[in-house]
């Protein structure tokens, strides 16, 4: 006889609100946590002896790009490895469903970073939901709509603002989605396909969102040296329309805007007094995207992360290409199209006052399509907590797991996930808080995390002793 199935022994608990830690015993049952405390006289199935290691809540990675692979039974490793146990897709306006294509034969950039034609199978969004929950994931799904999706369904071309009838067919695709489970809508507005949206057609979809309480997140459309009006921008649109809104991995991109994230956050710590406005950001000063022109121009260094037409491309830089085929950057960027690449274009300083800034939430933005891709996929959590945290000293260990989950699942209205306390979901991460850190780089940015020990989704292990156990206990969430 037990009374519960899994029990944590002797951990330094970080509940993920934020505070000092304590030392207690987590117990599991079924799918939730059932009691925290000291030296828990409970029979388990299951027994862990954690002394000397930490436990928080599962991180939730607020910001991805794995709405394909979150199919791939097998597709989490880049994620579990870290101690992710949630993931938010259809971030940048790229969402799998509704298919966008509309006819044409191949998604148009950037809603390929997902991946080829063949990924793009579900009509509606309802019939992607339908997959996941099939499956299901190995991993908790808390899924956006895209607005380039939504745009690249309802027009025949991208080149201009939408008309009135096109943005009635958005929101219905987007009444939709909601109604079958999307926690909000996502914007790209820095894309070409979304570029010419005006910031009355966002506030026309923000509004529906906020009318069925959701969320709006935004990849805003300028973060080079227009960020400032871009950050004007969302925060108009959140003030018109009352949405909660999370601008999306804000930097300052470009040797011209360094420095202007003294002036965005102050802006956005003013509009947190009377508005709903959180941002997330990923800890590295290298972006990742599609092949863009504009992109590289501001960047120091240029590495391709993948092409269609030439993939041994993949992990060489932009510059050595031009010189071996004797072209200029731009025209080489043009023939290696379609692809992605990796752009040096930050500063360690705007990084720093970002992530240092006490609403920041972390997010990786990996791109898990990518044949050679950005670290982050691998490591954007494990290095907060060992390069960020334990190394330099930026944030302690409390602050920055309360911004991988209680400080996320607020943002993002997940109210039983987030947190260690008795009832909430049983979602979590046992790392060495003195091993902890990320092990992929640029060079090799496929390794797994080092110190993470265990993972628990939904009361059941995913990884144990640094290796996946090939459950899948995830489930679609939010809504
Ligand atoms: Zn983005």
């Amino acid at each position: 006889m037990t009374d519960v199935d899994l029990l944590i022994r002797g951990a330094r608990v970080f509940d993920g609100g934020g505070g000092a830690p304590s030392v207690a015993d987590v117990a599991v049952r079924g799918d939730a946590i059932a009691d925290v405390g000291p030296d828990l006289a409970l029979r388990a199935a299951e027994t862990v002896d954690a002394e000397g290691l930490a436990l928080a809540p599962g991180f939730i990675d607020v910001h991805t790009h794995d709405d394909a692979v979150v199919l791939d039974p097998d597709g989490m490793a880049p994620k579990l490895t870290q101690g992710v146990t949630t993931v938010v897709t259809g971030n940048c306006g790229i969402s799998l469903a509704p298919d966008p294509r509309a006819g044409r034969p191949a998604p148009t950039p950037p809603l390929d970073l997902l991946g080829g034609a063949g990924a793009f199978r579900f009509p509606r969004f309802a019939d992607y939901l339908a997959a996941l929950r099939a499956l299901p994931p190995a991993v908790n799904v808390a899924p956006l709509v895209g607005h380039t999706a939504l745009r690249a369904r309802a027009m025949d071309a991208l080149d201009r603002p939408a008309t009135d009838a096109e943005i009635a067919a958005m929101r219905a695709d987007l009444a939709e989605a909601l109604a079958a489970g999307a926690i909000g809508l996502s914007t790209g507005l820095a894309y070409p396909p979304a570029r010419f949206a005006t910031t009355d057609e966002v506030a026309a979809l923000a509004a529906d969102v906020a009318a069925k309480g959701g969320l709006w997140t935004t990849h805003m459309r300028d973060e080079r040296t227009g960020v400032v009006s871009a950050v004007a921008e969302t925060i108009d649109v959140a003030r018109r329309t009352g949405v909660r809104t999370l601008i999306s991995h804000h930097k300052c991109a470009g040797a011209a805007a360094f420095g202007l994230s003294a002036t965005t956050l102050a802006m956005i710590a003013e509009a947190r007094k009377t508005l709903a406005i959180d941002l997330d950001v990923y800890p590295y000063t290298a972006s990742s995207t599609v092949l863009l022109a504009d992109f590289a121009r501001d960047s120091a260094r240029v590495t391709v992360s993948w092409s269609d037409p030439f993939p041994d491309a993949a992990g060489r830089d932009l510059s050595a290409i031009a010189a071996e085929w004797g072209v200029d950057a731009e025209t080489a960027l043009e023939r290696l199209k379609p692809g992605g690449a990796i752009y040096h274009q930050m500063d360690e300083g705007d990084l720093r006052r970002i992530l240092a800034f006490p609403p920041s939430l972390v997010g990786s933005d990996g791109l898990p399509r990518d044949r050679r891709p950005h670290p982050r996929l691998w490591g954007a959590f494990p290095r907060v907590l060992g390069r960020y945290v334990r190394d330099e000293g930026l944030l302690d260990l409390a602050t920055a797991v309360a911004k991988m989950t209680g400080l996320t699942a607020a943002a993002l209205r997940l109210r039983d996930r987030g947190r260690i306390a008795p009832g909430m979901k049983a979602d979590l991460v046992l790392f060495d808080p003195e091993r902890i850190a990320d092990a992929a780089t640029y060079e090799d940015p496929t390794r797994p995390a080092l110190g993470v020990e265990r993972v628990v989704v939904n009361g059941r292990t995913a990884l144990a002793r640094g290796a996946l156990t090939g459950d899948r206990a995830g489930a679609v969430i939010g809504a």
